[in-house]
């Protein structure tokens, strides 16, 4: 069996984290803060002392952090972890990156001999739990062919989108349009609202019309209550949106919409609600700011 590593024990990462060692991995973890280790040991991982540590014998190593600036940091800049990694071991970022940095930190691998997938994943806190997170990677056919079982016990399956960088790609594709119509949904029933038709009766009925992402009708019980208890960080979605936007930058290709949601995003954010939910926008666009 291949030694394994997991990085990075956030909302998604300690969840799975936790479905691999459930399903008989044995895992080497770390975390930058201690707790979320410390409660992966108690299902049977080893918690490595440093990132060094934890990657060194690793024959594959799985990241899932925050940002490009944090991998970045870890891997390549001040901690450097990669000069502690095995000649010919796979790494496989998880986290939701832009495409171009995916090639830069493959470049970054391949100094050392390290073989590099970007393995995005859809679903969140939810489905990381349950192993129902789907993985789009981009690489080579017999690199994925290597971690599918180990992405298997923590998701549904793994899609191989294309070379290195496209399964950053469509990753960035899917959550442009999910913080879109996020906002689209709160502008509507904010609307339907002020024309005097209730907000029970919008949250129940527009979700199921065919004109409106489905995934909707799964944030109106937070709409309702205002408890937005995060799944997925609304400061993560502000910073898809800036790499979207980047990204299209680097194609040339005008994207109107996703900037203009990006401003939505980061007006929430710089509100205090970077760390609710995502869908705590629609508390934001209703003139709900936090600070
Ligand atoms: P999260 O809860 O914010 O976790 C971020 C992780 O990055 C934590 O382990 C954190 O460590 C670590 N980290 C942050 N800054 C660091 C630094 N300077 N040095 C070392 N480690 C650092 O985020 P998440 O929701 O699990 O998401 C992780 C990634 O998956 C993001 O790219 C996100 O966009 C993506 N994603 C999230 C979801 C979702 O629904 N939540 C779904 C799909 C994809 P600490 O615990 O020490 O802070």
């Amino acid at each position: 069996m291949k030694k394994t590593a997991f990085i990075g024990l956030g909302i998604m990462g300690s969840k799975m984290a936790a479905n691999m060692i459930k399903k008989g991995t044995p895992l080497t973890v770390y975390n930058r803060t201690k707790g979320p280790a410390e409660e992966l040991v108690k299902l049977g991982a080893v918690s490595a002392e440093s990132g060094f540590d934890a990657v060194r014998d690793a024959d594959i190593v799985f990241s899932m952090l925050s940002n490009p600036a944090v991998v970045k940091e870890v891997f390549w800049g001040a901690a450097g972890w990669l000069s502690a990694m095995k000649r010919g071991a796979i790494w496989v970022d998880c986290s939701t990156v832009n495409p171009s940095f995916s090639r830069e930190a493959a470049g970054e691998a391949a100094k050392f001999g390290i073989r590099f997938i970007d393995a995005p994943v859809a679903g969140s806190k939810l489905a990381a739990e349950n192993a129902e997170i789907v993985f789009a990677a981009g690489g080579s056919e017999e690199d994925i062919r290597e971690i599918e079982p180990y992405c298997r016990q923590m998701g549904q399956k793994i899609m191989h989108i294309g070379e290195t960088g496209q399964g950053s790609a469509y990753k960035m594709l899917v959550n442009a349009m999910l913080a879109q119509s996020m906002v689209v949904f709160g502008e509507t029933v904010l609307l339907g609202e002020k024309m005097g038709i209730s907000r029970d009766f919008l949250l129940e009925v527009l979700p199921n019309l065919p004109v409106i992402a489905p995934f909707t009708k799964a944030k109106t019980e937070m709409i309702k209550t205002g408890n937005y208890d995060v799944q997925f960080p609304l400061e993560h979605m502000y910073k898809d949106l800036h790499l979207a936007a980047l990204s299209a930058f680097e194609h040339d290709q005008p994207v109107y919409m996703a900037n203009l949601a990006k401003e939505i995003y980061a007006g929430a954010a710089n509100s205090g609600m970077g760390r609710m939910d995502f869908s705590a926008v629609f508390s934001y666009l209703e003139g709900k700011q936090r600070k």
